[in-house]
């Protein structure tokens, strides 16, 4: 629709060439021209009505000459105001784009300060990998963004290498537990709302953005290396008490294999609702009811999303195509707690989806497994037996050296696969080439990894 002044602003797109997309996986997300430094959103959530509504601060410095920025928000959220640089503009918005015509072109390096008002009743982007973005839940409301879901409430340059610091103010009914990225920095109730404000001065990309709603209380697991909290209704204290214990002790094993906890505290989130798949945001991870139960795996994925805060949202994929990058390496993760808490080896854990995958007729490039299948299992497993496959190639030593220089070389950064090769050469006395054509590039899977 058009801005307030009635007149739709030129359509010519902002990149100038259609080929200047910045992933190929997401050709729609993102935005060039500016890069983001810090988000301030204050926001008001109605949960009865799921009425989402606030002001978006973005500040920015120009990387090019700029007449027209675009900033990525789903049309389902109404933009009723914008300003750069104290100067209200015009703007379209359509098909999640909006775009800003400046009055006043900035050079290259100039600082942009965008205010954004809008509201709307938020709901999840649907798109080739189902539905992403915020959700209202029966008693509250998640966001699970990854990949594209961050635009379904709040304007963003919505990709990976986009990282930012945050402020997140959020004013909701008081009965109601609010958690965001980053520390609580103040709660203050006036009448019947209470705002929290999360600071997250950590780097953090737009889909790792996160707040989560409910009747949550809080429990607290531990307060060393970094304070731990599980937040579950009433209902399922217990439960997830039980469920989520042995992340403590997981917290201290993935400190000395990963190298130190990359954020302030950890929370697991556990909502009423059922959740099919867990949710991993910077800071902590969103878990359903169905997770409490008993014989779930739940283990496993506490493993699997607690790794993610080292592999995805510490050190942060460049392109979506170097997924491996997250999901191989949280689910090595899983195999290597399993290996030091009693359970399967990690080799026993490689044998097993070695045998699964060749069972399968997939045959695609570890490295580059295409948009449709960046989230398939496959890619988790494979990505986790080429870790498996260069830790009995390099040594145990050599191998947990190279992990803890990665976490450190790309601390709170962004990286592609040739970023882990190159690093990974500096810890091997052989050449790795071969490894990593079959394992990364080759489609076909290579044979079974012997020590
Ligand atoms: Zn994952």
């Amino acid at each position: 629709m058009p801005g307030k002044s009635g007149r739709i602003a030129r359509l010519s797109p902002v990149l100038g060439n259609p080929a200047d997309i910045i992933d190929d996986y997401l050709p729609d997300n993102g935005n060039l021209g500016y890069r983001v430094s810090r988000y301030d959103l204050a926001l008001q959530y109605k949960v009865t009505a799921n009425r989402l509504s606030g002001v978006a601060t973005i500040t920015a410095t120009a990387s090019s000459h700029l007449k027209r920025l675009q900033l990525d928000l789903a049309t389902s959220m109404t933009v009723a105001r914008v300003a750069v640089n104290g100067e209200r503009l015009r703007y379209t918005h359509r098909r999640g784009k909006l775009a800003v015509t400046l009055t006043t072109p900035v050079p290259p390096g100039g600082a942009l300060s965008i205010v954004v008002r809008y509201a709307g009743n938020p709901r999840p982007i649907r798109g080739r990998w189902g539905e992403v973005g915020w959700e209202e839940l029966d008693s509250g409301s998640l966001c699970a963004n990854q990949p594209n879901g961050a635009p379904s409430w709040f304007p963003c340059d919505d990709h990976p290498i986009s990282k930012a610091s945050y402020r997140i103010a959020i004013t909701t009914d008081s009965p109601f537990h609010v958690v965001a990225n980053g520390v609580l920095a103040e709660k203050r109730t006036k009448a019947a709302q209470t705002t929290w404000v999360f600071e997250q001065a950590e780097p953090m990309t737009t889909y790792l953005a996160s707040i989560q709603i409910g009747r949550y209380e809080t429990v607290k697991l531990a307060t060393t290396p970094v304070p731990v909290d599980l937040v579950a209704p009433r209902s399922l204290r217990l439960a997830a008490k039980a469920r989520f214990a042995p992340q403590v002790e997981m917290l201290a094993v993935f400190t000395e294999m990963f190298g130190p906890y990359p954020f302030p505290r950890y929370t697991a989130v556990v909502t009423e609702d059922p959740l099919e798949i867990p949710l991993e945001a910077q800071g902590f991870s969103t878990f359903g009811a169905n997770h409490c139960e008993p014989a779930s795996d739940a283990e496993r994925l506490v493993a699997h999303e607690l790794a993610h805060q080292w592999f995805g949202n510490s050190v942060t994929l460049s392109r979506w195509r170097d997924i491996w990058l997250h999901e191989g390496f949280a689910c090595y993760a899983e195999w290597l707690w399993s290996e030091r808490s009693g359970g399967r080896t990690a080799a026993q854990w490689a044998e097993h989806y070695y045998a699964k995958l060749a069972a399968t007729p997939i045959s695609r490039p570890l490295a580059d497994p295409g948009p449709d299948h960046m989230f398939d299992d496959w890619v988790y497993k494979r990505g986790a037996l080429t870790l498996h496959a260069l830790r009995l190639r390099i040594g145990d030593d050599a191998f947990f050296a190279l992990l803890r220089h990665w976490t450190e070389k790309h601390r709170y950064g962004s990286v592609s696969t040739e970023d882990f090769t190159t690093l990974a050469a500096d810890h091997s006395n052989e050449a790795l080439t071969d490894l990593w054509r079959a394992w990364l590039h080759a489609p076909e899977l290579p044979p079974f990894p012997l020590g």
